[in-house]
């Protein structure tokens, strides 16, 4: 068996694929070394089954990371269209949702099957079931695994992030990073539902478990409009999943429940419209009736219209616009869809991925610091880094 390869991914995820089938292209001797017994796990799990594989809108301003710029090169030169344009030449399509979120008709397995085909087309070998231990380096790297030693000239990390451990997800690449001395920030949970102190979850969220509506919710001056969904263990759906990227321990969340309209000024001009009618009523119009009854029994009273006082409907106005509620953590990495964090964007090149400090070594994906907010932003990222590095390792 041939031990030697001119470029070796270990990770056979969305980055780790890209980056393979575009080194094997260039007539490069490629390798990927994957710890599952198969190739994109994830992928084939994501948007449902159906992948969110990109978004019609990407740009810098959709990624957290520490620099803010980093990504925008790879961002520019692998682009959304260009998947796009390798979908169709595989004869897939896709379905457009809200927010350009792009999924692919033919599911999310159908991605996987692609960029193995690409791979199989530019002769990259693979590896499965194969764990990776120690990593050294002298002229070439050198990979000790379960199926045994491989030598690359190149290495590229593709090995993601750590959420969802249960699929076998590690900080693998943080501790490669550290090996080679370069520096990471710590993974946090991103893209996560939050949980909320068990007698605020028993007396308010749980009975409205399965509700779901259109809010505004903000933390730390960022802000997203999109369903919110009560569950028995807090809240989810995608507007609470975008607001726990940027989310820290301790830091309130403010939930606009009528996102288009001034609630004091709808309440006044109801009191004087209909003076008998009651306050969980009028909710119920705008709001879930399940929703409006829990508001008015835990939070502000049910009366007729007229029996509150102007200050007390500034104060159930400013709530409907505004219910501030202080979650006690998220589900963390166990259901968190990615992680923010990974290696320091400042040890890398923002146009091939690869380490400044030790050339030839490469870092791609997930297990770089920058993640896309939910969208299909990080399979783009994904693509692009891939692409960027396999064009040069
Ligand atoms: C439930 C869920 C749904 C998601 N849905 C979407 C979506 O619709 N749209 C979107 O843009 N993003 C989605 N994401 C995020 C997306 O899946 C990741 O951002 C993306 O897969 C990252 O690609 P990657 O190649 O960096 O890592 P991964 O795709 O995670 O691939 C890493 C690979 O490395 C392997 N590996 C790990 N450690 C080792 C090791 N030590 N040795 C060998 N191999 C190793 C893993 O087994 C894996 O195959 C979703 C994530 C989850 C968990």
């Amino acid at each position: 068996m041939n031990r030697h390869f001119d470029v070796i991914i270990v990770g056979a995820g969305a980055a780790g694929l890209m980056c393979a089938m575009e080194a094997g292209r260039r007539g490069r001797r490629v390798l990927v070394l994957e710890k599952a017994g198969r190739a994109g796990n994830k992928i084939r799990i994501s948007g449902g089954g159906k992948c969110n594989f990109t978004n019609l809108e990407v740009s810098a301003d959709n990624y957290l990371s520490r620099n803010p710029h980093f990504c925008k090169s790879a961002l520019a030169r692998y682009t959304q269209w260009d998947f796009m344009d390798l979908m169709s030449r595989h004869g897939l399509s896709w379905e457009q949702r809200d927010h350009g979120r792009l999924f692919c008709e033919q599911g999310a397995g159908a991605i996987v099957d692609m960029l193995l085909e690409e791979c199989a087309a530019a002769g990259v070998g693979f590896h499965y079931d194969c764990d990776v231990g120690d990593i050294r380096r002298e002229q070439d790297f050198s990979l000790h695994t379960s199926r045994g030693e491989f030598k690359g000239t190149s290495l590229v990390i593709a090995t993601g992030g750590p959420s969802i451990p249960r699929m076998g997800a590690t900080d693998f690449g943080l501790r490669v990073a550290r090996r080679f001395g370069l520096r990471s920030i710590p993974f946090k949970p991103a893209l996560v539902p939050f949980t909320f102190p068990s007698g605020f979850l028993a007396r308010v969220l749980k009975p409205l478990a399965g509700i779901s509506l259109e809010v505004r919710a903000s933390c730390n001056g960022v802000s997203f409009r999109e369903e919110l969904l009560f569950t028995h263990r807090g809240l989810s759906g995608p507007v609470m999943l975008q607001l726990s990227s940027y989310w820290n321990r301790g830091d309130p969340v403010h939930i606009d429940l009528l996102p288009d309209r001034e609630a004091v000024e709808w309440l006044k001009a109801e009191q004087g419209a209909h003076p008998n009618r009651h306050l969980k009523n009028l909710l119920a119009d705008r709001l879930p009736r399940r929703l409006a009854g829990m508001l008015c029994e835990q939070e502000f009273g049910d009366q007729p219209l007229q029996a509150f006082s102007r200050r007390q409907l500034e104060h159930i106005g400013a709530t409907l616009n505004g219910w501030r509620l202080l979650p006690g953590g998220t589900e963390g990495m166990r259901t968190a869809e990615a992680a923010t964090g990974g290696v320091d964007t400042d040890e890398l090149s923002s146009r091939a991925m690869e380490a400044k400090k030790q050339p030839g070594l490469y870092f791609i994906g997930e297990t770089v610091d920058v993640t896309g907010q939910l969208g299909g932003y990080n399979f783009q990222w994904a693509w692009a880094s891939g692409w960027c590095a396999g064009q040069v390792a």
